[in-house]
């Protein structure tokens, strides 16, 4: 690991003033930073442990919705009441990921900017555009079993790890930043992360030094809400397709429905192609059958991965129906 500086800070304006600085970074739980400091993927110079921020309040809104510290612990957001019962898409989606240890230590914003988990990026003797832009993508033509069906690009196939942000987008959360100028903005967690396209290196819309400080969920939508993540093994693992699905009903017809998968792309992606085929359309087996295809039709498989194709739809027809009974 290269040496660095390193300095703890209590202030969000604090925190901000000194990301300003070149190569600084924020460390949070540093469950996915550490492991890259050490393989030396990441190799800040100056690191700033925001685990101290007062950002860890999890606050009713006016408006009915929740908002959540970007420094809340994973098991805390899990563990609340009100995300149990007025988001449990969320609360399910958390307890998919990775193990009480982890989650106990990660944090909201930390889960958000987690980083791929493409082997060959982990593996500094391999070319990868992420890591090394214009050095070639070695998952392309190499082993690609949990890469990306849906939007990748010729320059990456990797998707991004998190069960917690396809819950997110579904929900659609909007993500709190604070700049180093102290200025504060608030996008749609669904235009937070890029597709590869050929800049694979540049995974999220977030600027030098801005700072996740929270993140807003709206009110409770209306309906039933589904986490189910298909994994190879029961815990601690990362998903090779996971679905999030809120579906409301009426006499037996859909009235709203939203709908994200993970494991399936470069970001947690949220499928309106299905959401439009699910709309004004009977609670049937045939519906969710049409909503897996439309959420499919433009999937590729890049060898390794082409039973993800087939795997998504079955998890998808098998998620909308289980939320649509329940
Ligand atoms: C063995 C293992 C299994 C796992 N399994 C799963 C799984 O199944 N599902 C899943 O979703 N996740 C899984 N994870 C990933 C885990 O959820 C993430 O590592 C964790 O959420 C990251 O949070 P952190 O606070 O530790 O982030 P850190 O490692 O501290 O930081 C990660 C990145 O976020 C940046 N950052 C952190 N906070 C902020 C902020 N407030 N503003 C701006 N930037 C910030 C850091 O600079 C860094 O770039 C697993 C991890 C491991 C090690
Ligand atoms: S898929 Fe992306 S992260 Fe993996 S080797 Fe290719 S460029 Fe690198």
């Amino acid at each position: 690991m290269r040496s660095f500086t390193f300095e703890q800070v209590t202030d969000p304006n604090t925190a901000v003033a000194a990301a300003a600085a070149a190569g600084a970074k924020f460390i949070s739980g540093g469950t996915n930073l550490l492991d890259l400091m050490k393989l030396e993927i990441e190799q800040p110079a100056h690191l700033i442990d925001i685990s101290r921020l007062p950002l860890r309040d999890i606050a009713d809104l006016p408006d009915g919705g929740l908002r959540i510290g970007g420094q809340a612990l994973n098991a805390d957001v899990a563990a609340d009441e009100r995300v149990r019962t007025r988001y449990p898409v969320l609360a399910q989606a958390l307890l998919a990921g990775a193990s009480p240890q982890l989650r106990n230590k990660a944090s909201i914003a930390g889960n958000l900017l987690q980083r791929t988990r493409c082997g060959y990026f982990y593996d500094t003797a391999a070319p990868c555009n992420k890591r090394s832009p214009g050095a070639g993508c070695s998952a392309i033509g190499g082993f690609n079993r949990g890469h990306a069906i849906l939007g990748a690009s010729e320059s990456c196939i990797a998707t991004h790890p998190s069960d917690m942000a396809v819950a997110m987008i579904a929900l659609e959360a909007e993500v709190e930043l604070l700049d180093p100028k102290r200025n504060t903005r608030r996008i749609p967690l669904g235009d937070f992360h890029l597709l590869p396209n050929s800049t694979p290196h540049i995974e999220t819309v977030i600027a030098p030094g801005e700072l996740i400080t929270g993140v807003v969920l709206p009110p409770r939508p209306p309906g039933k809400q589904l986490y189910r993540k298909v994994r190879d093994r029961a815990s601690y693992e990362f998903a090779l397709v996971s679905v999030a699905a809120i579906v409301a009903t009426t006499s037996g017809t859909i009235t709203r429905a939203r709908v994200a998968l993970g494991g399936v792309s470069h970001k947690p992606w949220r499928s309106l192609e299905a959401e439009a085929v699910l709309e004004t359309r009977p609670a049937t087996i045939e519906s969710f059958r049409l909503a897996a295809d439309a959420a499919l039709a433009r999937a590729i498989g890049r060898g390794h991965n082409d039973f993800k194709i087939e795997l998504a739809k079955r998890t998808l027809i098998r998620t909308l129906e289980r939320a649509a009974a329940s």
